[in-house]
C-alpha cells in the first residue's frame, strides 16, 4: 500500500475511533490517552523533530551551493516573499468576509463564563525579528528554531561562495550528511500512519461536546473560510497551468501529516520528499522555499486571526471602524509570519492582533477550548499554501531561465 493511502486510511479510522471513544467509552479515554495515544503520537512527532533541523540545514547548503550566482538567492527570496504576501492578503480577506457574513460572535450566548483557560501571552513583533539572529550557530540547531536555522544556513552559503574551492570538502561532507538524514527520514515516515492515527483519535476522543456545540458557528465558519482558500489555491494553480491533480496527488502524504499532527514543522520532511520525488520540483527551489515557507507561510493563521478578531468584536458588540479593520489586517499578516509551526501556535498570537486592534482579550479563553479542532485544518492550509507557492516559484524560475 502506498504511504499516501496508509495515511489517509489512518486519518479516517482515527477519526471514527475517536468518535466511538468520545460517545460510548468516555470513562476509558483518560487512561487510553495517557498510556497509549499520547506516547505513540509523541514517539512519531519526536522522530520527525529529530530529522527536521539537520534536514533543513543540509538541504539549504546542498541546494544553494549549486547555485553559482549568489545574487540569485536574493532574487528567489524576493520573489517568494512577494508571492507569500499576495496570497496572505487573499486569505485574510476570505477570513474577514466569512466572519462578517456568518456573524459567529452573535451565535454565542452571553459570555459570563469564558472557561478556565488562561490567556496566553504573545511575543512582540520586534522581539521576534531580533530573535531570528541566533547568538551562536549551535543555539539555532539546539533550539530547533526554523528561522534561525535558515538564517545560519544562508550565512554559511554566503561563506561557501566567498571561500570558493577551499570549501569543497565541507560541501561534500554536508552532501553526505544530507543523504544519511534523508534515509533516516524515510524510516521515521514508516511510523507516520500509526502516529497520525494516535494523534487524531486522541483529539476527537478528548473533545468536550458542550463547548463544541456552543462554538459551532465559529468552528464551521473557520473551516469554511479555510476550504474556500484551498479552492482558491487550486484555481491559482490551474490558471498558472500547474496541474492541480498532479499537485494534490504528489503532496497527499504531506497534507495527511499536516492535518493529523497540526504541525507544519512535522510535515516538512515529507513535503521535501514529495516535492522532489513526487512533484519533481527543482532541487534548489524545493530545498530553499519549502523550509522557508514552513517557517513563514501561514495562510491558516491569516484566516484565523482575521476571523477571530471579528468574532471577538461581535461577541462584545464592538463596532468595526476603519481603523480597527486596518489594525487587524496589518497585524494579522505580520503575526502570521511569526506563528510557529507547532500545534496551538495560532492561539498564542491572538493577543497580539487583538491588542493591536484594541479588542478585549477575554475571547481567547473561550475559543482556546476548541482550538485543536480547527488547528488541523489551519495547518493543512498552511502547508498547502507553502508548497503551492513553492510550485509557483518553480514554474516562474523555469520560465525565467528559458527566456534568458
Ligand atoms: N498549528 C499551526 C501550524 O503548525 C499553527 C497554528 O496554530 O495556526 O502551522
Amino acid at each position: 500500500m502506498k504511504l499516501s493511502t496508509k495515511i489517509t486510511l489512518s486519518l479516517i479510522v482515527g477519526i471514527i475511533f475517536g468518535v466511538i471513544l468520545n460517545v460510548f467509552f468516555p470513562t476509558i479515554v483518560p487512561g487510553l490517552e495517557q498510556y497509549v495515544l499520547t506516547p505513540v503520537g509523541q514517539i512519531f512527532l519526536r522522530g520527525i523533530q529529530f530529522v527536521v533541523v539537520p534536514l533543513v540545514f543540509t538541504s539549504l547548503i546542498v541546494g544553494f551551493s549549486s547555485i553559482k550566482n549568489s545574487d540569485n538567492v536574493g532574487k528567489l527570496t524576493l520573489k517568494i516573499l512577494s508571492l507569500y504576501i499576495f496570497t496572505n492578503i487573499i486569505a485574510l480577506i476570505i477570513g474577514l468576509v466569512t466572519a462578517q457574513i456568518l456573524q459567529p460572535g452573535k451565535a454565542v450566548d452571553a459570555i459570563n463564563d469564558t472557561g478556565t483557560q488562561e490567556v496566553p501571552e504573545g511575543q512582540s513583533i520586534i522581539d521576534w525579528l531580533v530573535s531570528i539572529i541566533p547568538t551562536n550557530p549551535f543555539e539555532a540547531f539546539s533550539s530547533g528554531n526554523m528561522l534561525q536555522v535558515i538564517f545560519t544556513a544562508i550565512l554559511f552559503v554566503i561563506g561557501i561562495h566567498l571561500v570558493g574551492d577551499k570549501a569543497t570538502p565541507f560541501v561534500s561532507f554536508v552532501e553526505s550528511f544530507h543523504k544519511i538524514i534523508e534515509k533516516i527520514t524515510l524510516i521515521v515516515l514508516k511510523l507516520s500512519p500509526i502516529g497520525v492515527f494516535a494523534l487524531i483519535s486522541s483529539v476527537i476522543a478528548t473533545q468536550g461536546f458542550e463547548i463544541v456545540q456552543r462554538l459551532i458557528m465559529y468552528i464551521i465558519g473557520l473551516i469554511l473560510a479555510i476550504s474556500i482558500m484551498l479552492v482558491v489555491y487550486t484555481l491559482i494553480l490551474a490558471i498558472l497551468k500547474i496541474s492541480p491533480s498532479h499537485f494534490w496527488k504528489s503532496f497527499l502524504p504531506t497534507f495527511g501529516i499536516a492535518f493529523g499532527t497540526a504541525s507544519s514543522n512535522a510535515a516538512l520532511p515529507v513535503a521535501m520528499e514529495n516535492a522532489k520525488s513526487g512533484f519533481r520540483m527543482k532541487q534548489e527551489i524545493a530545498s530553499f522555499s519549502i523550509p522557508l515557507g514552513t517557517a513563514l507561510k501561514r495562510d491558516g493563521a491569516c484566516i484565523l486571526q482575521a476571523f477571530n478578531a471579528l468574532f471577538v468584536a461581535q461577541l462584545f458588540d464592538i463596532n468595526l471602524t476603519p481603523s480597527i479593520i486596518i489594525a487587524i489586517v496589518i497585524s494579522a499578516v505580520v503575526v502570521s509570519f511569526s506563528t510557529a509551526g507547532v500545534p496551538g501556535a495560532g492561539i498564542i498570537m491572538m493577543s497580539t492582533v487583538l491588542t493591536a486592534a484594541g479588542l478585549p482579550l477575554e475571547g481567547i479563553a473561550l475559543v482556546a477550548g476548541v482550538d485543536r479542532l480547527t488547528d488541523g485544518f489551519r495547518t493543512l492550509l498552511n502547508v498547502v499554501g507553502n508548497v503551492a507557492n513553492a510550485t509557483i516559484l518553480d514554474k516562474w524560475e523555469a520560465k525565467d531561465t528559458k527566456s534568458r
